[in-house]
């Protein structure tokens, strides 16, 4: 089976003729997700959009082996909790389900089989859970949820333990990756430390824990942020960027060989 590399990997690039004959091989459909939102007064309000577009970039350019077809990306997602601040441009919740849900289905009309969102913005993640559920149900998709770097409050890792687990939006990992991709749109002049530390106070309630509650970004700061981005350096979002392909196109090639009721087949 050969795989679509190079410039052919991208759907808006080739023909609709040569796009059903890719199809064939049987690739992922990989869709990537970001926002257009609110990131503090260091980031810019395409952050999301730009580390989603650069990821689905750079995992097919460092691996070509790879039989992937990758979508335009998707610059809106769902993002209420910064809807208070200007600048913040959102889908509401059904809308992004039903826009998926088109984008699916104008896939398998193309021949897919497989198709997998790759998202960047926490505040997407769950209603993505669903979208995969729903296109898996609808239209017979095998779907897959990748994360460009999930936060604590999605079930991702603690992070730096200097933003006590709390750093999940415009903090050190998304400031870092930000200097590292697009440092000319970030200012770190205006980059302030704001860990929203009381929530570690309780005990059965936060991220993670027994029970939730929900959050605009407005109710963990005055800024918007959560985390520490004076802490950010551009060597480390090289590194976890880097780290972040690499565990990507480690999936991807799983999700290329991927069927429900078996393991996966070996060489
Ligand atoms: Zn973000």
């Amino acid at each position: 089976m050969r795989s679509v590399t190079g410039s052919a990997a991208y759907l808006g690039n080739v023909s609709g003729p040569a796009c059903r004959a890719a199809s064939e091989r049987d690739p992922v459909y990989l869709q990537p997700i970001g926002a257009v939102e609110h990131h503090g007064p260091h980031l810019p309000l395409a952050t999301d959009t730009l580390i989603a577009d650069a990821m689905a970039r750079a995992v097919v350019t460092e691996h070509p082996e790879l039989n992937v077809i990758v979508l335009p990306t998707l610059s809106y997602g769902l993002s209420s909790e910064h809807l208070w601040a200007p600048g913040t441009i959102s889908l509401g919740a059904a809308t992004l389900l039903a826009v998926l849900d088109d984008v699916g289905a104008s896939t398998v009309r193309a021949g897919a089989s497989r198709f997998c969102l790759l998202n960047a913005h926490g505040g997407n993640t769950h209603l993505l859970r669903v979208a995969a559920r729903e296109l898996r149900a609808r239209h017979g998709l095998t779907t897959f949820l990748a994360h460009c770097d999930l936060p604590p409050d999605n079930g991702g890792p603690p992070g730096d333990p200097r933003e006590e687990g709390l750093g999940i939006h415009g903090g050190i990992s998304e400031t870092s990756v930000a200097l590292h991709l697009f440092p000319e749109l970030v200012d770190m002049s205006l980059a302030e430390r704001a860990v929203p530390s009381w929530i570690n106070e309780y005990r059965a309630l936060g991220f993670e824990r027994g029970a939730e509650f929900g959050w605009l970004s407005n109710d963990l700061s005055a800024s918007g942020v959560a985390g520490d981005p004076t802490l950010a350096s551009a060597e480390h979002g090289r590194e976890s960027f880097a780290a972040a392909v690499e565990g990507l196109a480690a999936s991807l090639a799983e999700m290329a060989d991927f069927t429900y009721g078996q393991g996966p087949r070996r060489p």
